[in-house]
């Protein structure tokens, strides 16, 4: 598109006429006839990868890469066989791993979709709501404070607009826009008449006509520099990569030091020594760990967005395990965001809200001034606006106000908006006594603006102490005569009390369960309100937030705090009123510099650095700003507090889920290598040929694994104390138990392997060896279900993943043992029913073993 240099220097008319649109925006017809031609608003993204690729990345392993050398090696000298087996055996685990990668890779997409920004266009003359790739040329975009920008633009109308464009020009500071036509050619940076896609709206409302789309914008030009958007390994992946570095280290040095024995020492053929270091290494180099944690994430965070809590960082997931302080808004999140007026405060007396007396003048008064200084509206087709407002609004209707009436006789001629920096609103209108402004807000902030008496003031907040005790929320109602309408911020000064207005926001019903829930599992819930200290000190009694011992103060009192005081301060508090975006960020510092992981939840623009800086932003997902939502780890369908603990409990589940699955690897790992060294220390035959162990590496192992990454969740996780931040999955009482586990089976596999070779010579003794030892590690997905023993219990049976794994491995294992032309490929003897018994009775024996182990362990625990 030409068009695009030169934007920012033609006039609107211009660009109207060259895109064929007007300022009432595109029909849907013809949008949809763009889309088309343009192709739809989106990034497309360098790293994709297609499955094929995929697929053939399975093979760019170094092991693999070993396995098809000793394949091609294999047919050189004539063993067909072996070849055919190896490659049929890296083939299998090849579409395994394919299958696993594209179904994780699938899910992270989906997730990225629910999360994916919307844009206010307007189509056929009405604002709608669209997902950001819907958007065309030639469309009409709304912008509020919050929102993020989803295409490139000229601006039509502005006031006041900021914008965040630090993605695309490196600025850090908002950037203040205007409609004015810019001669020359000027950067990026330059170009106020513009908005860029990527960009985000600090301040103010605007409109802007699209000029252009997806690549075509100035951030799809740099994304094909960006590299490719693949996710970040999380610290665990990290971790777990680094000790299977290590270990594999050591394992090929084992190996490479077997091989030599073989060949030097025992004089073996090299080929077969070879193939077998070959196939131990791969039978104990742990390849899998770091893909089985991001298979398990994968689907953790499926089970989340069921659940309300859509993950936008995996490392959200596993961080979520280890949260110890969640620090929560109230309204909306602990409470219902449905308000309802309860009381009403005129000529000193609280009246019930449904008690007032319409004839009387300061009541009448009240009740239109509430619904004209609002913004809200109530009618046939619902709410809209803020919970605040329209439940003034219901409250001049239910005593015969019609809204639309009393706005039509007194329309606004100006207003200064409400923000929660100044917690007040006015606007102006043309009443019967005069020129007018009416003002609500807060009442502390009101009454330092009101004309009063000491004594009148003294009463009002005695009034207000006495209704925000009962957990409701206060406004005050001001008015001024004014002679111009116009108003300025200096206007809401010396005014004439009109009366309060208490409304009632329950909490919750979850809410009380859910914070009792953290408690328990050792996480501190900390509610952060813009709300008045008493009120918010109420609803967080009656959640069980504020508890005895702990106490409810001010942002303000913060402010005063050093860093270290305020380290010192925070595990008292447990509600902060009167909050500002700066304390949040304080707040979640001190915190952390005590050594704990923050979850934090915001939804204003402000709100942003204190999400980044948390551990784990939580953003609304109902009412949080594009902003908010991209600076979050998390974003909560349903704006619940309720579902961040359950995103915990979600969390720890994950990750208990993944460290059975390691765990289960690295013992049946250990089981094989203990079992080969035994071997080979004892000057035994080699106890398995090398297909054996591929077989079992590669084709059994896996399915069991990934089960028990999916094992059903636990309520337990919650009665437990917070992961400590610092700590690793790879502790000493786990590797402990990962040997023991290892060396039980390998003792199984050993006396299968010496039972084999006093009946039938070395042949049996490896076909022994070998089934034991891939029989025993399928038992052994059992044991890798819990810490406690599971024999004889339901929990036995409930996973059916697990159970249809053991199947699965069974099953092959059996065709391998009993169809005859196999025998010759798989390298396995024809076993009695008798030795067929031993190695079912081994591997089982293996199984109660560990569970008796694990009984033990558990009683010395009680
Ligand atoms: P939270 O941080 O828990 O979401 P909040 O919603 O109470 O708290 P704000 O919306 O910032 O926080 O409101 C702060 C204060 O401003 C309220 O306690 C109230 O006194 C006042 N206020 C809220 N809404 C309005 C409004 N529409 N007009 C005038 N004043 C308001």
């Amino acid at each position: 598109m030409k068009t695009e240099k030169t934007i920012w220097q033609k006039s609107r008319e211009e660009l109207f006429q060259e895109l064929s649109s007007t300022p009432e925006g595109l029909t849907g017809a013809e949008a949809a006839r763009r889309l088309e031609h343009y192709g739809p608003n989106e990034l497309q993204e360098g790293g994709r990868k297609s499955v094929l690729r995929i697929f053939l990345e399975q093979f760019a392993d170094f092991l693999v890469i070993i396995l098809i050398l000793a394949a091609v090696v294999s047919a050189i000298l004539g063993d067909v066989e072996s070849m055919a087996v190896i490659l049929a055996v890296i083939t299998m685990n090849a579409i395994l791993g394919t299958v696993q990668t594209v179904k994780a890779t699938a899910s992270l997409d989906s997730l990225k979709q629910m999360s994916a920004p919307t844009a206010k266009v307007v189509r056929d003359g009405q604002v709608v709501q669209l997902p950001g790739r819907e958007v065309t040329v030639g469309d009409v975009v709304v912008l509020e404070a919050g929102d993020s920008i989803c295409a490139d633009g000229r601006l039509l109308e502005c006031a006041s607009l900021k914008c965040a464009e630090s993605a695309l020009t490196g600025e850090s500071l908002p950037v203040e826009k205007d409609l004015a036509d810019i001669d020359g050619d000027v950067p990026l940076g330059d170009r106020k008449n513009m908005v860029f896609s990527g960009c985000f709206v600090t301040y103010g409302r605007a409109r802007f006509l699209v000029t252009s789309t997806g690549m075509h914008t100035e951030m799809g030009r740099i994304a094909a520099l960006l590299k490719s958007t693949e996710e970040k390994k999380t610290p665990l992946q990290v971790s777990l990569d680094q000790f299977g570095r290590k270990l594999s280290i050591g394992i090929l040095v084992i190996c490479a030091l077997l091989f030599a024995v073989s060949v030097f020492l025992r004089g073996e053929n090299v080929m077969n020594a070879f193939l077998f270091a070959v196939a131990l290494a791969v039978a104990a180099i742990p390849e899998a760990l770091s893909s089985i944690v991001t298979i398990v994430l994968s689907f953790g965070t499926q089970k989340m967005a069921r659940e309300h809590a859509i993950i936008r960082k995996l490392q959200a997931v596993e961080g979520l395990g280890s949260v110890s302080v969640i620090c929560s808004d109230k309204t909306g999140t602990l409470t219902q965001n449905k308000m309802t007026v309860k009381k009403l405060c005129t000529g000193g007396q609280i009246i019930p809200a449904d008690g007032a007396d319409f004839s009387r003048p300061e009541q009448r008064e009240l009740l239109r001034a509430a619904l004209l200084c609002s913004d809200a509206t109530v009618n046939e087709s619902g709410e809209v606006g803020d919970p605040t407002e329209t439940a003034l609004v219901r409250l001049g209707e239910s005593y015969g106000f019609d809204e639309a009436e009393a706005r039509g006789k007194y329309p606004r001629l100006a207003e200064l908006p409400f923000d929660s920096d100044r917690k007040l609103m006015s606007t102006v209108h043309q009443l019967p006594d005069g020129l007018t402004m009416l003002t609500k807000g807060a009442v502390d902030v009101m009454l330092g603006r009101t004309r009063l008496s000491p004594e009148e003031k003294a009463e009002i907040e005695r009034m207000n102490e006495e209704l925000s005790q009962q957990g409701l929320r206060v406004l005050a109602f001001g008015k001024r005569m004014l002679t111009a309408p116009a108003i300025g911020l200096e206007d809401e000064n010396d005014l004439q009390f009109l009366g309060l207005i208490a409304m009632m926001d329950p909490p919750r019903e979850e809410s009380k369960a859910a914070v009792g829930e953290c408690i328990a599992a050792g996480i501190r819930p900390i509610m952060i309100t813009g709300d008045h200290k008493v009120t918010a000190s109420a609803i967080a009694k009656e959640i069980g937030i504020l508890t005895p011992g702990t106490e409810a103060v001010e942002g303000a009192v913060i402010e005063s705090m050093s860093d270290e005081e305020l380290r010192e301060f925070v595990p008292r508090v447990s509600v902060y009123a009167r909050v500002s975006p700066e304390h949040k960020i304080r707040i979640v510092r001190a915190w952390q510099e005590r050594g704990n992981l923050v979850a934090m939840t915001g939804d204003g623009v402000n709100d942003a650095p204190a999400l980044k800086q948390a551990d784990i932003g939580v953003a609304m997902g109902i009412t949080g700003t594009e902003v908010a939502k991209d600076a979050a780890g998390m974003v909560l369908t349903d704006d619940n507090f309720a579902t961040i603990v359950q995103a915990v409990k979600n969390g720890r589940n994950v990750y208990t889920n993944i460290k059975k699955a390691i765990q289960f690897l690295l013992s049946g790992n250990t089981a094989g290598i203990l079992t080969v060294l035994y071997a080979s220390l004892a000057g035994l035959p080699v106890p398995f040929a090398a297909v054996h162990l591929l077989f079992i590496n590669l084709l059994t192992d896996s399915l069991p694994a990934i089960a028990l990454g999916l094992e059903p969740h636990s309520d337990a996780v919650m009665q437990e104390k917070p992961r400590p931040r610092s700590e690793g999955i790879l502790t000493k009482p786990f590797l402990l138990s990962v040997g023991t586990e290892g060396l039980v089976i390998a003792l199984a596999t050993i006396i299968a392997f010496h039972i084999g070779l006093a009946s039938g010579g070395a042949a049996v003794a490896s076909t022994m060896a070998f089934a034991t030892l891939c029989l025993s590690r399928l038992f052994h997905g059992v044991n890798c279900k819990s810490g406690h023993p599971v024999l004889f219990t339901r929990a036995f049976w409930n996973n059916k993943f697990l159970l249809g794994a053991f199947a699965v491995g069974a099953l092959l294992l059996a065709a391998v043992l009993l169809i005859p032309p196999l025998e010759p490929l798989f390298q396995v003897a024809e076993l009695s029913i008798g030795l067929v018994g031993c190695i079912v009775g081994l591997a089982f024996g293996s199984m109660v073993v560990i569970q008796v182990l694990k009984a033990i362990r558990s009683m010395g625990k009680k």
